[in-house]
């Protein structure tokens, strides 16, 4: 079995070629670092156009690199939500030109499922039911996985997702935004003082497993107000003082956001050792867990909880295509997919897209508000 996996939900367009038994042939990633640096964040039409300028040269670089064409293939996996419908569309658009040209069935993927799913071709042990934290720029989700394609989410955001906090944190400290805000700020936070300032913890109040970080993104935009010092003057030429006064600042705000994930995920896991007691993994992925003082302090909840941490290497946390190849492997054998498209399909044909799709339906037990 040979599976193409195309993602383009967002700001990377990627695509890869993962076989039945979870053997990487190719992963390649086109990332719009530089529209991000230069505009902020990401723009929908602009993301549109840098997918759809790259869209074919990365599928035919994922083929090329796996020394296949496309008629080897057994299907093609593409991510149909959620995301920015624009953007989504590129990638749709092309898996099913590929599908077209080589008669292939095609699997519609859950982007997040897909972030927790990758953790099963990291570890061959991980048997479902499992406990995922989903960590992203836009998504912040508690997941109990019953089985393939069935979740039950015990938590999400009220707001912000705690990468969209580090991101904004990184640009508001001047950092150099070309490698990521995320990776950034983790490495400036090596140097700073975590007790400097005390941020409030968000959400202590709420006995429940949601997450919140605009509040935390305010106590940081006032304390950088306070310290007086400005986005446009980069860290590179800051004083030592003013790069201590930033490093602090960082560490500061990693050591909050990150026990604000502790406690959920302390919770989450007692909520979810009583619905399933089963549960032997706690899964960590999506972007934001790369960073590897989260993967640090998320270790110890799982020990604490005697479950065992899998948290897949940084390549597979970020937006990837083998994620996206994996996903649609597990559905494709579990008979889940669409017939090719006819030969016949006009090229404008619109398809169904998912651009707000919940990953399962919400837990509502213990919502209680604490005195
Ligand atoms: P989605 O929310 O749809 O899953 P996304 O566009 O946020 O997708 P991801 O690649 O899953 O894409 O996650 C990117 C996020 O991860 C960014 O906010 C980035 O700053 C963050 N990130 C990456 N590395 C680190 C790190 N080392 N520390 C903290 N955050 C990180
Ligand atoms: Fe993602």
């Amino acid at each position: 079995l040979l599976m193409l996996g195309i993602e383009t939900s967002c700001d990377d367009t990627a695509a890869a070629v993962v076989r039945g038994d979870g053997e990487i042939l190719s992963q390649v990633v086109s990332s719009q670092s530089d529209l991000l640096v230069r505009y902020g964040g990401v723009a929908p039409k602009m993301a549109e156009e840098a997918h759809a300028l790259v869209i074919d040269q990365v599928v035919q670089k994922a083929l090329d690199d796996a020394k296949l064409s496309g008629s080897d293939l057994s299907a093609v996996a593409v991510t149909v939500g959620p995301g920015l419908s624009l953007c989504l569309r590129v990638g749709v658009h092309k898996a099913r030109q590929v599908a077209k040209s080589f008669g292939l069935p095609i699997v519609g993927v859950h982007h997040m499922e897909a972030h927790a799913l990758v953790s099963r071709l990291v570890n061959k042990d991980l048997d479902f039911p499992f406990l995922a934290l989903l960590i992203s720029g836009g998504h912040n989700l508690l997941v109990l996985a019953h089985s393939l394609g069935q979740y039950v989410q015990l938590g999400t955001t009220i707001d912000d997702a705690i990468g969209e906090a580090y991101d904004k944190t990184a640009r508001w400290l001047g950092l150099d935004m070309r490698k990521g805000g995320g990776p950034a700020l983790e490495e400036l936070a090596l140097d700073g003082d975590p007790d400097s300032i005390k941020f409030r913890v968000p959400m202590r109040q709420h006995k429940d497993c949601n997450f919140s970080y605009a509040g935390l993104k305010t106590q940081v935009r006032l304390a950088i107000e306070s310290k007086n010092f400005a986005d446009d003057i980069p860290i590179s030429s800051a004083s030592e003082e003013d790069r201590q006064s930033r490093a602090n600042i960082a560490a500061s705000f990693q050591r909050v956001a990150v026990l604000h994930l502790e406690e959920r995920c302390q919770r989450a896991v007692e909520w979810a050792l009583k619905i399933e007691p089963s549960i032997k993994y706690f899964v960590v992925s999506g972007g934001v867990a790369s960073n590897k003082y989260i993967r640090t302090r998320l270790n110890q909840v799982a020990e604490n909880n005697g479950l065992q941490l899998v948290s897949p290497t940084p390549s597979l946390c970020t937006d990837n295509g083998v994620m996206i190849a994996w996903t649609g492997i597990e559905h494709f054998i579990a008979g889940r997919f669409e017939d090719p498209p006819a030969a016949d399909e006009p090229d404008d044909t619109q398809y169904e897209l998912r651009p707000r799709w919940p990953l399962g339906e919400e837990y509502s037990e213990g919502r209680s508000v604490a005195r």
